[in-house]
């Protein structure tokens, strides 16, 4: 439950949820499976797969307290936390509107799993609030966006998203992932579930995967229930390594925030950049929106380089500090195509529609120096 004590997200960062046990300045990893039963503790039963041991306990009050959420569950990935999520909330007959451009295991899971189980599904796209209303159908239940999309870096009209989802008595889901609880916190802004994968920036260390479900009591609730059943839980040294990581949460972010946006600028200026995609560049579509809903615009940026695929394998050839890596939010800087990682399961008409072309770049910015960053791109596409 949440913790309410703190007020500034710095301060939360550190203290929230901390239990402080037996005067320990760090909770301990409690690497026990169960624990003994004691009919006096409501607790109840206490089992790593009833995601109600401390360390887990620990980090989910944390979370809650910081999205001003009122409850948190934490999984053993971000895709048990999506999964686990929409199969609480849809059931067989049930509809679901969902923004067009996701990252692609949940686009994989909406399109592909979810249809399986007679769940259907209409995309929609998060800037033309006007088409959507002709989208529901009397059996949607709720709507799924991200708060920055993946791999475009898009910002859906969030405001527009809640006053539709209050209209039609439609469930608000968000995944936060991009944007961390430092850029956003969907449950303050009227979200009834923010999802994440932890294994991004709430970790920050590229050392472990893991996701979380915030937001009111009921459905978080509910959502655990699921996850009783479809297993998928956060191990405890995993939880404690990224209540670890998220004590930083703050300091990192908004470094990531500051040097994405310097290297943006660099690779907009350079002339053998395409097209560069960071919501905090004046050129992007949503510049205006993003920078008045969102503190900070994350870490990352798309960029396509004149030449297509051949020209973006050979750039990355030539780099020297960034890897070529899927995942982001870690200290390193990473690179992809979305093409061959993160979308490859889409079908290459479906990637077309989304404007995801084979050249298209995917960069995490890590919290290595800007300008030497800047230097090594420079000099890859130099070259
Ligand atoms: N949501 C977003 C936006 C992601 O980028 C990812 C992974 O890349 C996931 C969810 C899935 O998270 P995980 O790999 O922790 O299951």
């Amino acid at each position: 439950m949440t913790d309410n004590k703190y007020q500034a997200i710095e301060t939360k960062l550190v203290h929230a949820g901390e239990p402080r046990i037996d005067g320990a300045v760090r909770l301990p990893i409690f690497q026990s499976a169960m624990y003994e039963i004691d009919p006096d503790d409501a607790r109840g039963s206490r089992y790593i797969r009833y995601f109600n041991t401390p360390n887990q306990v620990a980090l989910a009050d944390k979370l809650a307290a910081l999205e001003g959420g009122e409850a948190a569950v934490v999984t053993g990935s971000g895709m048990a936390a999506i999964s686990a999520t929409l199969l609480t909330l849809l059931r067989a007959g049930d509809h679901l509107l969902s923004l067009d451009s996701l990252y692609g295991g949940s686009h994989e899971l909406i399109t592909g799993l979810l249809p399986s189980l007679d769940i259907s599904h209409t995309m929609f796209d998060g800037n033309q609030p006007e088409t959507w209303p002709q989208l529901l159908r009397p059996n949607t239940k709720a709507v799924y966006v991200e708060t920055i999309t993946n791999p475009l870096l898009r910002v859906p009209d969030h405001e527009a998203v809640i006053a539709f989802c209050r209209q039609h008595g439609l469930i608000a889901v968000i995944d936060n992932t991009f944007a961390s609880p430092i850029n956003f916190r969907p449950p303050e802004f009227g979200y009834d579930l923010s999802l994440h994968s932890m294994t991004k920036y709430l970790n920050g260390h590229s050392d472990v995967v893991a996701g979380a479900v915030i937001g009111q009591a009921e459905p978080v609730e509910k959502i655990r229930r699921t996850l009783l059943s479809l297993g998928g839980a956060l191990d405890p040294h995993a939880a404690f390594l990224v209540n670890r990581g998220v004590n930083t949460l703050a300091l990192r972010v908004r470094q990531h925030n500051e040097s994405s946006l310097k290297v943006a600028k660099f690779l907009e200026g350079h002339p053998k950049i395409a097209r560069v995609s960071h919501p905090g560049l004046k050129s992007h579509p949503d510049h205006a929106r993003a920078t008045q809903l969102l503190d900070g615009l994350s870490g990352m940026i798309a960029f396509e380089i004149d030449g297509g695929a051949d020209a973006a394998e050979e750039f990355f050839s030539r780099l020297k500090i960034p890897l070529i890596a899927p995942s982001l939010g870690g200290p390193e800087t990473v690179v992809t195509r979305p093409t061959t990682t993160s979308h490859a399961g889409l079908a290459p008409e479906e990637r077309e529609a989304l404007g995801i072309t084979d050249g298209l770049i995917r960069c995490s910015i890590g919290l290595e120096d800007a300008d030497e960053l800047i230097a090594d791109f420079d000099q890859a596409l130099s070259a």
